[in-house]
């Protein structure tokens, strides 16, 4: 190789065996090789669930850069025993869902991605926490993630986002719950709603920007609850959503918070970036700014300080 190799450290791989990118684990050890690295720590798991293990295992071992290989649940279960390390993480998005790579610009490319980790620019993200858990996406409650699995893929490059719109009128639940939601100690809403979705990131499903001007590093989370109910109030959530801002429609209250609780009237089944988490009348959430350190592209000079979606 033309370029001198640089001592990168030690590098740990936390890999979900069931989740491929490219030319797989075994293209990913000789992409590792070809970095310059010596001491490699390698972890696989059956299940993103084990993931937390393997990554304390690694962090006791001494490792300077740990790459998450998988989708958003394994970087959710990843990132919450990461948090506060200050261990660079590089993603490598090989699982079925990769919003979070996708915010931040990592492509479905193996050796892009292995690039990004090793030569991207560390960025300190903030991350969202409910219940105790951190999350990298998105949190809430009567939102459907199945959603997005199920839009139908020629459908959406014929429609674009309009596919959600359809999509999402078939998985939306959709029934009223009475909840009350302080900011900051403040109540904030009190009524019927029948989502209530936190996010650290702007695009929270496949084409769907649900927070428009969401960074990821400004400290703070986007906030949304929806008092749309039946068919023809959320196809005109969703119609607004598809066609600008998400924050016009006359069903949807939108705002930024720090620390937000919510009190449900009956329990619901909570989801952390696409995962179902249990199933409360409580969550107590807050953004944990500069929780993770992550690998993203160099940004260009005229990039710096625009908003980045
Ligand atoms: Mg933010």
């Amino acid at each position: 190789m033309l370029l001198q190799k640089q001592n990168v450290g030690t590098v740990a791989v936390i890999a979900h065996q069931k989740k491929s990118l490219g030319g797989g684990l075994d293209e990913l050890r000789r992409l590792l090789a070809d970095e310059g690295v010596e001491k490699l720590l390698w972890y696989e798991v059956p299940k993103s669930k084990k993931a937390p293990k393997q990554v304390r295992k690694a962090l006791k071992e001494g490792a300077d850069l740990v790459l998450i290989w998988g989708g958003d649940g394994m970087v959710q279960r990843c990132v919450d025993a990461l948090a506060g390390s200050g261990v660079t993480v590089g993603v490598i998005p090989a699982g079925t869902a990769n919003l979070f790579a996708q915010n931040l610009d990592i492509p479905e490319d193996l050796p892009e991605a292995v690039r990004i980790a090793f030569h991207g620019e560390s960025r300190k993200l903030d991350l969202g926490m409910v219940n105790g858990e951190h999350f990298a996406v998105m949190a809430g409650v009567g939102f459907d993630a199945e959603m997005i699995k199920d839009a139908d893929r020629g459908l959406k490059d014929r429609l674009g986002r309009a596919a959600y719109v359809w999509t999402g009128l078939r998985h939306i639940r959709g029934e009223l719950v009475r909840m009350e939601v302080k900011i900051d100690g403040v109540k904030w809403f009190e009524g019927e709603a029948s989502c209530l979705l936190l996010g650290n990131v702007g695009t929270i499903t496949g084409g769907i920007e649900a927070f428009d001007d969401a960074r990821p590093d400004d400290g703070w989370l986007e906030i949304g609850v929806t008092t749309a109910k039946g068919p023809i109030q959320w196809a005109r959530v969703l119609g607004q959503m598809s066609a600008g801002r998400s924050d016009e429609s006359p069903f949807v209250r939108m705002t930024r918070a720090r620390k937000i609780s919510v009190k449900l009237a009956v329990p619901m089944t909570y989801e952390l970036d696409g995962g179902a988490k249990g199933t409360v009348t409580e969550l107590k959430a807050k953004v944990v700014p500069g929780g993770i350190t992550i690998r993203v592209p160099v940004r260009k000079p005229a990039d710096s300080g625009s908003g980045e979606s």
